[in-house]
């Protein structure tokens, strides 16, 4: 799941960036309107969060131009009390929804997780294929009953998979659904984390889960 947060308070965004990331979401964050409009329409996000006052665009001018562009990328406002009206505002900037500040991460986090349910990018928060569980919600993984223990990114990677089961997924799309704008394409994260899940997944079985379609990427039938 990958989102971009564009807020120029720097402590909120660096604190949002953490505890979103601490959720398996990989996240790019910005503090400028014009960097935060340029990222959305150069990358596919499964969900923004924008504050409403940003140096050079609002969030509501971002959210417009992105609407207007024909992005459907739920976006989340975040404002401040004084702004008077704000749900007029959201509604017809086409947001999908507003929170507050101060506010509590939980909050948030929920207002997030059914965001992303209304628009069908999470199905879950179960998945399951072959005899592995997966929970998005608790960040958990079984293989039958036994609890498999993996790490965030091993976690993040293997929820992509099982979120798009049977769908064939390429370097690129794993890169960017599980790291953020900063990380390395032509570096072998992507190979050495499928290896270790590869380990981890596969105890007592003969084929591989993850499967490897040569020239193109993974898929998990
Ligand atoms: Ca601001």
């Amino acid at each position: 799941m990958r989102m971009l947060i564009v807020e120029d308070e720097t402590q909120v965004r660096d604190f949002l960036k953490i505890s979103f990331e601490a959720e398996c979401f990989a996240v790019d964050a910005t503090g400028n309107g014009a960097d935060g409009l340029r990222l959305a329409l150069i990358n596919e996000y499964d969900l923004l969060i924008l504050d409403y006052m940003l140096p050079n665009h609002t969030g509501l001018e971002i959210c417009r131009d992105l609407r207007a562009k024909g992005r459907t990328t739920p976006v989340l406002i975040l404002s401040v009390n004084s702004e008077t009206d704000i749900k007029t505002q959201v509604i017809n900037a086409g947001a999908d929804d507003y929170l507050t500040k101060p506010f509590s991460f939980t909050e948030l986090h929920a207002r997030v997780r059914a965001l992303l349910r209304r628009s069908h990018v999470m199905t879950g928060p179960v998945y399951t294929a072959h005899d592995i569980t997966l929970n998005s919600q608790s960040h958990t993984v079984t293989k039958g009953d036994t609890a498999i223990a993996l790490t965030r990114k091993e976690f993040m990677l293997l929820e992509c998979l099982m979120r798009h089961r049977g769908t064939v997924l390429s370097r690129g799309m794993l890169i960017e659904n599980v790291w953020d704008m900063n990380a390395d394409p032509f570096s072998n994260t992507i190979e050495s984390h499928i290896l270790s899940l590869r380990k981890k997944l596969n105890i007592n079985v003969s084929k591989d889960i993850i499967k490897t379609v040569t020239g193109y990427g993974y898929k998990i039938e």
